[in-house]
C-alpha cells in the first residue's frame, strides 16, 4: 500500500516543531505525578516540553508516561507515522499495519532522516496500534485521529 497522505502535507498543518507540540498539549493534558495538579506552566519560555508544578516545585516532561517518553525525535514524524496507523487501522481494521504499510515506504515519504529514528517510532507506535489497553485507546484517538482527519480531508481521502 501506498502511503494514503504525503509529509508535505502534515508540513502544511505543523510547519515547525513548535505547532505540532502545541497541537499535542493541547489534546494531551499533563499533571503532576505527586500531587495531581494540571500542570499548564512551562519551566522556562524557551522549552515547552517541560511544566513546572508550583506546589511540589517539580519539573515534568509533558511527553512523561506516554508512548512519547524519552524521544528526541521531532513530534512530527510521530504524529504522521501515527496518523498513517490511524488510517489503515480505521478502513482495513482486521489486517495488520505491518502488512499495509512498510517501513520502508514510510521512510520514503519522510525523506532524509535517520534509519534508526524511523525505526524506533515505528516499533512503538506498532505497539501502541496493537494495544487493547483502554488507556492506549484513547491516546490513540486524542492524538493521532485529529490528525489523519485533517490530513484525510485535506488530501481528499
Ligand atoms: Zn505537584
Amino acid at each position: 500500500m501506498k502511503v494514503p497522505f504525503s509529509y508535505q502535507s502534515l508540513l502544511r498543518l505543523y510547519p515547525n516543531k513548535e505547532n505540532a507540540i502545541m497541537f499535542y498539549k493541547e489534546q494531551h493534558m499533563t499533571y503532576c505525578p505527586d500531587c495531581n495538579t494540571r500542570l499548564k506552566r512551562s519551566l522556562r519560555k524557551k522549552n515547552p516540553l517541560l511544566l513546572y508544578c508550583p506546589e511540589c516545585k517539580k519539573t515534568i516532561s509533558i511527553f512523561s508516561d506516554t508512548v512519547f517518553h524519552g524521544t528526541r525525535a521531532d513530534l512530527r514524524y510521530w504524529l504522521y507515522i501515527g496518523a498513517l496507523f490511524h488510517f489503515c487501522k480505521e478502513i482495513h481494521p482486521g489486517i495488520q499495519i505491518t502488512h499495509l504499510l512498510s517501513q520502508k515506504s514510510i521512510k520514503q515519504a519522510i525523506g532524509a532522516s535517520s534509519d534508526q529514528t524511523i525505526r524506533r517510532i515505528y516499533t512503538v507506535l506498532r505497539r501502541l496500534f496493537e494495544s487493547t489497553d483502554y488507556d492506549d485507546g484513547i491516546f490513540r484517538t486524542l492524538i493521532f485521529k485529529p490528525v489523519a482527519d485533517s490530513l484525510s480531508t485535506t488530501t481528499g481521502y
